[in-house]
This record gives C-alpha cells, sequence and structure tokens, in this order.
C-alpha cells in the first residue's frame, strides 16, 4: 500500500494511461479524484474503483478552463480533505503535414497539451502549499525532447511541458513540492488507435505496419506497457523519490537517452 491515504488528482483519467493509472493508484491503497472530458471514460473507471472497494471522486472538466480546473481541485479538498499528489495525464495528438496544421490545431494542441498543464499545476501548488508540499507528475513525450515529421504542434507542446516542469520545481522546492514531468515512447493507448492511420501515411506503411515498425526502431524491441508506465508515476509521486525534481525521465526503451 505505497499511496496509502494519499489523496491523489489525476487528469485524462477516462482513458488510457490516465484511467490505468488511476486503479493502480487506488489498489496501493490512494483516494483517487478522477478528471477527465470525457465522461463515460470516468465513470467506467468510478465504477471499477468503487467495484474494488476503493474511493473516488469524478468530476467531467475541460483542462483548459480555469474555472472546471479549480472547482475540481476543491471538489477533491472538500473530500479527501488535502490533495497530496496530481497527476496530469490529459492531452490530445494530432498528426498533419506542417503545412496543413492550422491554427485551430495549433491553439487546440497547445491549449490542452501546455495550458491545460499550467493550470493543473497552479491548481495543485495552490493545495499543496496549504498541506505541507506534495508531488506534480506532467506528462511530457520523447517528443518534447526530439523533433518530430508532422508533428510540430504536439512536440512544442510537450516541449513546453518540460519548461514549465522546470519553472514550477524550482520554485516550489523549498515548499517541499516536487514536480517531475515523464517522457514516454509509444504506449498503445487510444490516443494511437486514433492516429495510427495518420502515422501510417508519414512513414508510408500500412496502418498493420505501424507497431511493428516502432518495435524495430526501438532498442528494447517493444513498445511501452501501461504498466511500466504506472510504476515510474508511482514511484514519482512518492518518498522514495523525495531528492528528485524538475526531471523529464525518459521511458522509451532505449530510443531516447538525453
Ligand atoms: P488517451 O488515451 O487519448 O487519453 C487522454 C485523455 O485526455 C482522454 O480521455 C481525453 O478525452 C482527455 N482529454 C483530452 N482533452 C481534454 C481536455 N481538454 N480536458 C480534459 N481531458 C481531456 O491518451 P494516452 O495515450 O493515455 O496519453 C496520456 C498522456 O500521455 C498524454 O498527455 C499524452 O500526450 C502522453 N503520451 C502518450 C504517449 C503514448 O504513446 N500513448 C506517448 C508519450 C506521451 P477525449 O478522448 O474525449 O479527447
Amino acid at each position: 500500500m505505497l499511496m496509502k491515504d494519499k489523496s491523489v488528482v489525476i487528469t485524462g483519467a477516462g482513458s488510457g494511461i490516465g484511467a490505468f493509472t488511476a486503479k493502480v493508484f487506488s489498489a496501493e491503497g490512494a483516494n483517487i479524484s478522477l478528471l477527465d472530458i470525457d465522461e463515460a471514460g470516468i465513470n467506467a473507471g468510478y465504477d471499477s474503483i468503487i467495484k474494488a472497494g476503493g474511493a473516488v471522486l469524478k468530476q467531467k472538466i475541460d483542462i483548459t478552463n480555469r474555472d472546471d480546473v479549480f472547482k475540481a481541485g476543491s471538489a477533491a479538498i472538500n473530500k479527501f480533505g488535502k490533495i497530496d499528489v496530481w497527476i496530469n495525464c490529459a492531452g490530445i495528438s494530432i498528426i498533419v503535414p506542417f503545412l496543413d496544421c492550422t491554427e485551430d490545431i495549433w491553439d487546440k494542441t497547445l491549449s490542452v497539451n501546455l495550458k491545460g498543464m499550467y493550470l493543473g499545476c497552479q491548481c495543485a501548488v495552490t493545495h499543496m502549499l496549504k498541506n505541507g508540499g506534495g508531488s506534480i507528475i506532467n506528462f511530457s513525450s520523447q517528443s518534447g525532447k526530439k523533433g518530430g515529421a508532422r508533428y510540430q504542434a504536439y512536440c512544442a507542446s510537450k516541449a513546453g511541458v518540460i519548461g514549465l516542469t522546470q519553472s514550477v520545481a524550482v520554485e516550489f522546492a523549498q515548499q517541499n513540492i516536487r514536480v517531475n514531468a515523464i517522457c514516454p515512447g509509444v504506449v498503445k493507448t487510444p490516443m494511437w488507435d486514433r492516429q495510427i492511420d495518420d502515422y501510417a501515411k508519414k512513414r508510408k506503411l500500412k496502418p498493420s505496419e505501424v507497431m511493428p515498425y516502432f518495435c524495430k526502431t526501438i532498442p528494447m524491441g517493444r513498445v511501452c506497457e501501461y504498466s511500466e508506465v504506472s510504476d515510474l508515476v508511482l514511484y514519482l509521486a512518492g518518498d522514495r523519490a523525495s531528492y528528485i525534481t524538475g526531471q523529464a525521465i525518459n521511458l522509451t526503451g532505449g530510443s531516447l537517452m538525453s
């Protein structure tokens, strides 16, 4: 029970990595606040945690909306009394040739992936300062450290997440608030199911060839498992990572080494 009685807020908890991580943290004894724009997704997560005997709250929010984010933070405080861990996982990804990248695509990507994390960090810090500290984990990507064709808005947003993470970490290091980013490579989530056709076009592959292509290019020869992501989140959230802040940790099976 690594997270017993910890209050943990997770954005993007309605799907993929966020949904899986929520269940793992609940099994480790945490009180969970599930936040997502996908109501069906958080309803499913809520039911499954309740069924397993966990304590959980769900809030349909748009992470780009300040009121939504701060109301969700207050709801977590009202139900669980504090916020120990805030995981900013919600994100979107659009693969599009650069000259077809409209302002709408650019603005939406930067808004969800970067403004959403800024608001999440601000809300988390506000509550953690009253509680003697906490741990914030932001989802960046290997694409936050390395550019990719047809991926300008996503790469820019995820590089921004690293800058945000480092800067908030420095400002609140002495208040016992640790802030770290995770930079995964490929995890086969609904995000990838949605974008596999566009990635296939970029590499001139068939959609069915995309995952085998990744496996060939990743030194470890395979994509990342959900549990390998949640294990890192769990480590960064807990006291065993007490001297780690401001880091952007690669989780890429050797694809990225700096
Ligand atoms: P996912 O399955 O698509 O889950 C992301 C969740 O965020 C979805 O439920 C989505 O709802 C929600 N969301 C989108 N916009 C939102 C908004 N404005 N407000 C609140 N929630 C919103 O994606 P994932 O693959 O688990 O990715 C999780 C995080 O890891 C993302 O930040 C992603 O960039 C990052 N990451 C993923 C990979 C990978 O290979 N999967 C690699 C590197 C980094 P809708 O579905 O309704 O949009």
